[in-house]
């Protein structure tokens, strides 16, 4: 059985994005870039698949730049079997992306795609399900826990109030959450090994996909600032001005 993994390269989490000024975007130029952190506990789970003797072949694939490459390859380095890039400059959308993805799932006939539940930049929080309503497959999304069988798999999310057990049939499409797993720590070993491990260029033309956007981002601003508290003397005090100034009482 063959897992196909989703990881997009975005701004380090670690990072405080900033605008840029002319209110277009936030500006990414000369700030660390990293898998995404959902991608992350994605590649984990279909490693620990793999370790577990459940699936025999863990396909990353990351769309974007350049160097997208270096994020496949710390990929390649926890443990992922091969990778492939579709190398574009464009701006992907979400449709664009899960378009892609389905493409060359119809290439690689995966059984289970593992996605990240939204990447940290754009939140869309969107990828994973287009991707499998284009694939008509059986979806789980913000999964805590996963379960394979040999023609299903049993996956858990969090749900408002507690938490909800799906079987899906195979082929399915999985968006994972921060509490299915701890990714773990690359050692330099496998960084070195992961050099040697087939990394595959696709282009976006060769895949026959329409990746015009069809979002425009009007305006992108700060939040706006906090203003200070203050600190009151008494209750009496307190609902004075909770009354008054605030008028929330
Ligand atoms: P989003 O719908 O944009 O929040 O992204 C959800 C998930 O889709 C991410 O966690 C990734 O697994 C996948 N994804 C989105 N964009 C890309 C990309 N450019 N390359 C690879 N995977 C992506």
């Amino acid at each position: 059985m063959k897992v196909m993994v989703a990881v997009k390269r975005v701004v380090d989490y670690n990072v405080k994005v900033r605008v840029k000024a002319d209110q277009s975007d936030v500006d990414i130029g000369n700030v660390k870039m990293s898998m995404n952190p959902f991608d992350e506990i994605a590649v984990e789970e279909a490693v620990r698949l793999k370790e577990a003797g459940k699936i025999s072949e863990v396909v990353v694939i990351s769309l974007g730049v350049k160097q997208c490459e270096e994020t496949l390859r710390t990929a390649l380095a926890m443990g992922a079997d091969r990778a492939i890039h579709i190398e574009t400059d464009e701006q992907l959308q979400p449709l664009a992306v899960a378009k892609l993805l389905h493409a060359v799932a119809q290439q690689e006939q995966p059984q289970l795609l593992l996605l990240g539940k939204q990447a940290i930049d754009d939140d869309a929080n969107q990828t994973a399900q287009m991707l499998a309503a284009l694939m008509s497959a059986a979806q789980g999304t913000c999964v805590s826990k996963v379960e394979l069988h040999s023609d299903e798999v049993l996956v858990t999310r969090e749900i408002d109030g507690g938490q909800e057990q799906l079987g899906l049939k195979l082929p399915a499409v999985i968006s994972v959450d921060l509490r299915l797993n701890e990714p773990r720590y690359i050692k330099l070993p496998n960084i070195m090994q992961a050099k040697k491990k087939p990394l595959e260029k696709k282009s976006v033309a060769e895949l026959n996909v329409d990746i015009q956007p069809r979002l425009i981002q009007l305006k992108v601003a700060e939040p706006k600032a906090r203003t200070a508290g203050i600190k009151v003397a008494d209750v009496a005090e307190l609902v004075s001005r909770l009354k008054n100034e605030a008028k929330v009482i």
